[in-house]
């Protein structure tokens, strides 16, 4: 089953307060577009990679694929994002080839994730779960509060993950989760769609290299874990 992943990459980065879309913000000199594809490429399985960019950066992606992509494997394709998270990945569908059966779905912002993380959430679809995502225990206590700052519930931890990308499909169970999805509201997990469709979701287990860059505090974590070669790169 040939796998493809849609790199969505069409924020903002408001958060990150950079002058550029996040994807092409620096990490130790080089874009976080440029991370993220190296540890994509390290996994052999993917044969397609779809990078959702921002319309002003479609030409800048390319250079950055093309100056790191050998030959012709992977297939890269390069596409316009939308206006949120969820028109970015289904502006990345519509880029899917006809053989692709399996769809990762991946945020640039956790552009130092490794390829052993792309291959576990690949196998587990492969073992037949048709939604797949990676997740770690959370070491925080986590509240449930009301929007005055009220604790109306507290989870009982043991049963909490906090759920990473890439996030794992049969190319159905993705498709159908996005049709049933209104176009009217956002999604910041894939996942989330096919649970809210009826479908059964997985989770392995997530890498602490695969850690969400929002702000510039990220980015410093970021940074000093590429050059502690013990951990990154
Ligand atoms: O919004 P947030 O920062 O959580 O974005 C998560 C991921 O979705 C990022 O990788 C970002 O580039 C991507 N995104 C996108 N298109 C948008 C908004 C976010 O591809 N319009």
């Amino acid at each position: 089953m040939p796998v493809a992943v849609i790199l969505v990459a069409a924020g903002s980065g408001v958060r990150l307060g950079a002058t550029m879309p996040k994807a092409f913000a620096p990490l130790r000199g080089e874009p976080l577009l440029a991370h993220a594809l190296r540890g994509i490429l390290g996994c052999r399985e993917v044969g397609h990679v779809i990078i959702v960019a921002p319309d002003s950066h479609l030409d800048q992606s390319r250079v950055i694929a093309g100056q790191r992509v050998q030959g012709d494997h992977p297939r890269v394709d390069i596409v316009a994002g939308g206006s949120d998270r969820s028109a970015s990945v289904k502006a990345g569908l519509s880029a899917l080839g006809l053989d692709d059966r399996i769809v990762l779905v991946h945020d640039v912002a956790r552009c130092l994730t490794p390829p052993d993380l792309f291959s576990r959430v690949i196998r587990g679809v492969r073992e037949g779960h048709p939604a797949v995502v990676p997740g770690l225990p959370v070491s925080d206590t986590v509240k449930v509060v009301d929007d005055q700052g009220r604790v109306l519930d507290t989870p009982d931890r043991q049963s909490l993950r906090g759920v990473q990308t890439p996030q794992g499909f049969l190319r159905e169970a993705l498709e159908d989760a996005h049709v049933a999805h209104p176009a009217t509201t956002s999604s910041t997990d894939d996942a989330g769609l096919v649970e809210r469709a009826g479908g059964q979701v997985w989770v392995v287990t997530g890498d602490h290299l695969a850690l969400k860059i929002t702000s510039p505090f990220d980015l410093v974590v970021a940074a000093a874990l590429l050059q502690d070669g013990r951990y990154a790169g």
